[in-house]
């Protein structure tokens, strides 16, 4: 790759992708100005999820939390409620973790040198480095799987951009392109041509402010870049989940531990379950192990499946009623279904609570 940047001429790619980004640019909440906390938390929401479903999560977010003071002194509830559908909910945690620390040590001020910002909870070196090049103009590589797309493309690598060598590689040769730039419009310009052009497919390169600089384009390959080797498929769990409800109506809902996937959502109880035809005794037994519940489980109501990278969940949601009380404890609530909807949940148990609200509804008109 250090061979291919020295064919680059650097000052006409500038101006070429900078030009370019200010004629194309889209108009985005988080554009509206410099600001290092909006900037930061755009760039946590961006992480994983696609631009058009962070806009209206970022204007409730910033209506909700306008500063660092008021996420840091923000309930954790009120802010995973905040996140809830963005899935990765660590980010946010993280992110509430930070701030604090910025309100507690920096004055509220999210301090601008690398050391201090990259010290924060969650902050890697990409967020560091956005943040840092958007907000404080500092040249700054932000080099996430977009702009190594871009850059394998514009450099002809051929190198695995899933191996954490080939990010260092590219964190150590875009500081090259840097130089001499405004970083915050050269990295929004990188990451705009990555999302408009340099698509993953069929990328748009008659369209391309840099495609004379472009190695893949001139030598026909664009669609064969960037090498990634492909991830395992998903590993399949069947679940089994219920509605278990007591004799005031109130449903159990259980919180999630403090770590691992999705951490301290809440859920409908739920076990992992090895064969479909027994599901039910299942479910009783683990009822009756965890929370010391007595049930009878009905029957089905629901089916829903999400799909995570790493991981594909099958539930089968039955209905149950109580036939003894639990004892209360910490990681489990009766709630209504109204105080229900003030939780956080991951969205497969967001499906499971939308359906019953809607089977309540229908009873009652
Ligand atoms: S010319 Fe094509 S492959 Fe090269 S950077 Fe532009 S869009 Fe991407």
């Amino acid at each position: 790759m250090e061979q291919q940047l020295e064919n680059i001429d650097i000052k006409r790619f500038q101006q070429d992708l900078i030009s370019w980004y200010e004629d194309h640019k889209r108009d985005l909440p988080w554009r509206q100005n410099q600001d290092p906390y909006r900037v930061w938390v755009s760039e946590v929401m961006l992480q994983q999820t696609k631009v058009d479903t962070v806009i209206p999560y970022y204007n409730r977010f910033m209506q909700q939390f306008p500063t660092p003071q008021k996420l840091a002194e923000a309930d954790e509830e009120d802010v995973m409620k905040a996140w809830e559908g963005l899935g990765y909910y660590s980010r946010v945690r993280n992110l509430q973790s930070a701030v604090r620390e910025v309100v507690a040590d920096y004055g509220g001020e999210v301090p601008s040198s690398k050391k201090a910002f990259s010290s924060l909870k969650g902050v890697g070196p990409y967020t560091a480095g956005a943040v840092l090049s958007i907000a404080y103009e500092k040249p700054e590589p932000a080099v996430d799987g977009n702009v190594m797309r871009v850059f394998s493309r514009i450099l002809l690598s051929r190198e695995d951009i899933g191996k954490a060598k080939t990010r260092k590689k590219f964190e150590s040769l875009l500081p090259a392109f840097l130089n001499d730039a405004k970083p915050s419009q050269f990295n929004q310009a990188v990451m705009e041509l990555g999302a408009l052009v340099c698509t993953p497919t069929s990328p748009g390169c008659l369209l391309c402010p840099v495609q004379y600089h472009c190695m893949a384009r001139a030598e026909g390959v664009q669609e064969e870049l960037p090498v990634k080797e492909k991830k395992k498929a998903p590993a399949k769990k069947e679940m089994a989940a219920v509605i278990l409800c007591d004799q005031q109506g109130k449903t159990l809902f259980h919180q999630r531990g403090e770590s691992g996937l999705l951490a301290r959502l809440w859920e409908y109880p739920n076990v992992e379950t090895k064969q479909k035809g027994e599901q039910k005794d299942t479910l009783s037994q683990f009822l009756k192990n965890t929370y010391g519940v007595q049930a009878k489980i009905g029957n089905k109501v629901q089916k829903v499946q999400h799909v995570f990278s790493h991981l594909i969940w099958n539930i089968t949601v039955y209905e149950g009623m109580i036939e003894e009380a639990p004892e209360h404890s910490q990681d489990c609530k009766w709630l209504t279904l109204e105080e229900a909807q003030k939780y956080a949940f991951p969205v497969s148990h967001q499906k499971i609570l939308k359906a019953q609200i809607e089977r309540r509804d229908a009873e009652w008109n």
